[in-house]
């Protein structure tokens, strides 16, 4: 049982509007070999929620009549849904950024023996969370094995080239703080990483990505039960710096969840506050075949204020 959650206040968070759409992030089944304590989407290995064929050929057309340059695979495990591979391949066919949100202990489950080896023949790039290079830290949020798992993938992912210089083959991790304060820099935090990987596992990767903590779901009733969940807000306003404003991730993408609606961002999805679009009740992804975004209203709370504190927060990272 999570404790509740405040209400998020809607008021004070400067007013946004959106860019130019450049990037589609997708969330193709809630589906995972994993089931992390601390996952936003609750994803295991029962869920059912996926995809459907019918919505997939309407992101099939968006990515043929869009000019979208990223398309970004999320999940669950996004290489759960029988037809990833196949929109990995239009995707690139077409040109397309693809990334990958992999969770690396995948790369290891049965029936995903060649999945490594079609990533990179694909020039997929692969973007995975590692929290921490401890494995007690790991595995207590992850699981038992994940962290020895991890290593494992990402052994196998750089024997096929990923994060070695030159491959073309993008290997990135994502780190994410274990209690109520900001990552520390990304550039320090990213040099310590690579020199534990390396001397420790032999591993190398290209760019450790530091995301902040949002005050919602799992990690926002902890804080709540744990009685810092005002602390962390006040921290997260005292630390707002208008310069990462122009940079937010919902100017440029729309996150689009497993039937086709669609947020400015996926933390929008997690608390259901869709995209507004006029004369949409829900905005969904068909209406971007016929509707331009650029220029439409963000819906923006009080959790905006993780994205805009310290070195800014993004699904790529800090901003600053
Ligand atoms: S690996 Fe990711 S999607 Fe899967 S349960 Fe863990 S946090 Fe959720
Ligand atoms: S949470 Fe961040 S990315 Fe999402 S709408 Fe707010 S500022 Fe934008």
């Amino acid at each position: 049982m999570h404790a509740m959650l405040p209400l998020l206040n809607q008021l004070s968070f400067p007013p946004l509007r959106r860019g130019h759409l450049e990037a589609l992030q997708v969330n193709l089944t809630y589906r995972c070999n994993q089931r992390c304590l601390h996952c936003h989407v609750n994803a295991g290995p029962t869920r059912t929620e996926s995809m459907s064929d019918e919505t997939l050929a309407i992101l099939h057309q968006v990515i043929d009549a869009h000019p979208v340059h990223t398309l970004d695979l999320t999940g669950g495990a996004p290489e759960l849904h029988p037809r990833f591979r196949e929109l990995v391949s239009h995707g690139r066919r077409e040109g397309l950024r693809v990334i990958d949100r992999c969770n690396l202990t995948i790369l290891s489950e049965p029936g995903q023996a060649d999945l490594g080896s079609f990533l990179a023949a694909q020039g997929v790039e692969i973007t995975a969370s590692l929290p921490c290079y401890s494995r007690e830290n790991v595995d207590r949020q992850r699981g038992d094995g994940v962290f020895d798992a991890s290593i494992q993938g990402l052994r196998q992912l750089n024997a096929l080239g990923y994060g070695q210089a030159g491959s073309g083959l993008i290997l990135n991790l994502v780190y994410n703080p274990q209690g109520p304060s900001l990552p520390p820099p990304q550039a320090q935090l990213e040099a310590d990483y690579k020199q534990h990987l390396s001397d420790e596992f032999g591993i190398q990767f290209d760019h450790l990505l530091t995301i902040t903590n949002q005050p919602i779901a799992r990690f926002g009733s902890t804080l709540v039960s744990k009685g810092q969940f005002a602390a962390y807000m006040q921290l997260l306003r005292d630390s707002y710096r208008a310069e990462n404003l122009d940079g937010l991730m919902c100017r440029s993408l729309v996150s689009v969840d497993w039937q086709g609606y669609l947020y400015d961002c996926d933390f929008n999805q997690m608390l259901d506050l869709p995209l507004q679009l006029i004369g949409r009740d829900r905005a969904h992804l068909r209406d971007l075949l016929s509707s331009e975004l650029d220029g439409n209203p963000i819906v923006t709370r009080d959790h905006c204020y993780a994205c805009t504190a310290g070195q800014g927060s993004s699904c790529g990272g800090a901003l600053g």
